[in-house]
């Protein structure tokens, strides 16, 4: 059983070309892939290394460093031996960090374009990236837009940015380099969304999706799930990461939580918690949402769960998920495929729920 069980419609999603990240493909028929980046120093290989360990056992699955210095860039070897998703150094300014960085084995670059200069530096990146066969990621960014552009256009409108990947694209293209990965970023949602749909309809290649510098774990989960959102329910986009002020892993729960929801990848279970309301009949409703949440977090397998607040409402949405319970009253009444299952005292909600959901996922 799905989470999915009651979603009628697929998303059809563009078809891109398709390029291998590592051993991670992306594009074409390839799952859409999250992705976060490090907030270490890149150079403190124990801090990186055990920072993308946890964002790989939630489900990250491309990972994204900075490489601002040449201690960096020599940290980037060691990081990689030491952990299982590719690895992407980020680069700006100085082109001979890009080189060094694939010297040094990364799977992948993501280069901004609008900070790395001229045409003649971009060639020297390309020429070794494609000796390697190592895909690069044109990542615009309104704030660090080319001068020439924002004189164009006034500002940094989607059309400038588009206009800066195009011209991008292009160079690549003339030197014979198509490993390409493209995103345009705006920290809101408007020209965010405005730029990727005409990207999309000019070019062919996968669409890494975000919105940059999105803000606080509050407000940046609404901006981006609405700018992702929208775009992955119109097909487009092949990779995502939430840009979260907060630590990396809420960028990934997040990302996990957007895909889920619009029902284009499963991952562990989806939660139907309800809001409660002056039915509710227990006292710590919120917090045994929360424990059983936590405490099941560690599971991959798509499950449908729902926890509701009182015995009047709740069986009805308990009954429709793979194992619920209705709270209230001082018992529990857990419902398992839609059929009553069997009562237990309030006080062992949160161990018995979660000993029957490991139960099933064994089975
Ligand atoms: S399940 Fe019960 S407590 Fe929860 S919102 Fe519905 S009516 Fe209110």
């Amino acid at each position: 059983m799905t989470n999915f069980k009651f979603q009628k419609e697929k998303i059809k999603r563009k078809k891109t070309k398709q390029i291998r990240i590592g051993h991670v493909t992306v594009g074409g028929e390839a799952p859409i892939r999250v992705q976060s980046m490090t907030k270490t120093h890149t150079s403190n290989i124990s801090e990186t290394v055990a920072q993308i360990k946890r964002l790989e056992k939630i489900g990250c699955e491309i990972i994204r460093v900075a490489v601002p210095d040449m201690d960096s860039v020599h940290a980037l070897k060691e990081i990689k031996r030491q952990i299982k998703i590719p690895l992407i150094a980020d680069i700006h300014f100085d082109y001979k960090l890009a080189i060094k960085s694939i010297e040094q084995c990364v799977d992948g670059l993501r280069i901004n374009p609008g900070n790395i200069g001229e045409r003649n530096k971009i060639i020297e990146i390309l020429k070794v990236a494609r000796e390697r066969e190592i895909p690069i990621r044109i990542g615009v960014n309104s704030g660090s837009l080319e001068k020439s552009l924002l004189k164009k256009y006034g500002y940094a409108s989607a059309e400038a940015m588009v206009e800066s990947a195009i011209n991008h694209i292009k160079l690549f293209e003339d030197f014979g380099f198509t490993l390409i990965k493209i995103s345009l970023k705006a920290p809101d949602v408007w020209r965010t969304i405005k730029a990727y749909r005409m990207l999309s309809k000019k070019v062919d290649y996968p669409l890494h999706l975000g919105v940059t510098e999105a803000g606080t774990q509050f407000s940046g989960t609404i901006k981006s799930s609405i700018a992702i959102g929208t775009l992955l329910m119109e097909g487009i986009g092949d990779t995502i990461r939430v840009s979260l002020t907060a630590p990396p892993e809420e960028e990934v729960r997040v990302g996990w939580e957007i895909l889920k929801s619009l029902g284009l990848r499963e991952r562990g279970p989806l939660i139907v918690s309800c809001p409660t309301c002056g039915r509710l009949e227990i006292d710590n409703f919120t917090e045994i949402v929360l424990e059983i949440e936590k405490k099941l977090s560690h599971i991959k397998k798509p499950l449908h769960l729902a926890i509701m607040g009182c015995v009047v409402n709740g069986p009805g949405e308990a009954k429709d998920a793979d194992f619920g319970v209705a709270c209230g009253r001082g018992v529990g009444i857990f419902f398992k495929n839609g059929k009553f299952y069997k009562r237990v005292k309030e006080s062992e909600i949160i161990q018995e729920f979660i000993k029957e959901v490991e139960r099933m996922v064994e089975n």
